[in-house]
């Protein structure tokens, strides 16, 4: 049995004095062995990832671990109580508009003096030597003046804090209506095979802001950099976004599922051990971030979304159909939403009503078996 032990942190304070905190669970001594760090909800709407961790905390209190795991639900406190109506707003934060999954902070700067000083280190010695530099910067702006950390940043960083511990780390989203796919660093690309996620989406070493970029770019540069110097060193930390579904769902017996898949990926990393738990044998699609599409409603209206996610369109397939009863008089108030290549369509838009230009779906294209 493995000991499960729960604290909570201090993120913010609301207006009328309250702390902000989030719960943290901790399952194995952290210290022995590699260190996993999951967390889900940073967008309000996307709730899937709080029944994942129920039902990984359920299964790993009696599965055979080599280290430990950091699990957060919640992890947005204001983005999860940010409803209106019968809605979960909790994308953007709604004084400033900006996606509270693009305020990690970009650590690259550490990079060209670290590798001067380590460039003929073991292994190990950089490993541990770079994580200690990436949490002590993230802990220094943490414990800096507090009139320069914005609310959503300062939730970033305690957050960024604790997955730079991290030698794993997974960040579980939802679509707004959508099949699973996760988002892979092009140098993971075997990682994502042990997952049973049917699509993946492969990223390049490119900082924007969200928390998988925040872990990964700066180990990924860090191998850029020793290979610039002529030494090859793998990149030593994987991150993820794992996209469970559909936003504004739980649904407890598929996170069973998604839990077994994520405990498939730890024992393909060797945290666990034993429990048997293997990827599915199923056909995984693959695309480049650069082929990833949107497709924007061409016109304002009602919509009939009928390609189904996950499914394969042919170039001239309609993915939707429009309807505009102004136009019924001309004999025009049904108009196809055609798609102009072969896809895969991956999510949509949740609403039935949109505006012209509003992002109606989004598929692989230039796909390819995994
Ligand atoms: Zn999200």
């Amino acid at each position: 049995m493995n000991q499960i032990t729960q604290h909570t942190i201090q993120v913010g304070e609301l207006a009328t004095g309250q702390a902000l905190t989030i719960p943290v669970f901790t399952v194995g001594e952290q210290g022995d062995g590699p260190h996993v760090y999951i967390q889900a909800n940073m967008h309000g709407a996307e709730v899937q990832g709080n029944a994942v961790i129920y039902a990984l905390l359920e299964k790993l209190k009696s599965v055979p671990l080599a280290g430990s795991i950091t699990l957060v639900p919640y992890a947005n406190p204001i983005g999860c109580n940010q409803k209106s109506g019968e809605f979960t707003l909790g994308r953007f934060d709604p004084i400033t508009g900006e996606n509270w999954n693009r305020l990690y902070h970009d650590h690259s700067h550490l990079i060209a003096e670290f590798v001067t000083h380590f460039k003929d280190e073991p292994e190990e010695t950089i490993r541990r030597e770079f994580k200690k530099r990436l949490i002590e910067q993230t802990q220094a702006l943490i414990g800096g003046p507090q009139h320069r950390l914005k609310t959503g940043k300062r939730i970033a960083l305690h957050l960024q804090h604790l997955a730079h511990q991290a030698d794993f780390v997974l960040d579980l989203h939802t679509g707004p209506v959508s099949s699973k796919h996760l988002y892979c660093p092009e140098y993971a690309q075997e990682s994502a095979k042990h997952f049973d996620i049917p699509h993946t989406l492969l990223i390049p070493n490119e900082f924007d802001g969200a928390m998988d970029e925040a872990c990964f770019c700066p180990w990924w540069q860090l191998s850029d950099a020793f290979a610039a110097q002529g030494r090859e060193l793998s990149t030593l930390v994987e991150a993820f976004t794992v996209e469970l579904g559909s936003q504004e769902h739980i649904d407890l017996k598929e996170a069973e599922h998604d839990a077994n898949s994520i405990l498939s990926y730890l024992t393909h990393k060797e945290v666990v051990l034993g429990g048997g738990y293997q990827p599915r044998s199923i056909t995984r699609y693959a695309c480049y971030l650069k082929d990833y599409v949107a497709v924007y409603a061409p016109m304002g209206g009602m919509v009939d979304y009928h390609a189904s996610l996950g499914s394969h369109v042919k170039a001239g397939d309609s993915l939707a159909t429009m309807l505009r009863l102004d136009k019924y008089s001309e004999g025009e108030a049904l108009q196809p939403v055609p798609f102009a290549q072969d896809g895969i369509a991956i999510l949509h838009f949740a609403s039935a009503s949109v505006n012209q230009g509003t992002e109606l779906y989004k598929l692989f294209t230039n796909y390819f078996e995994l």
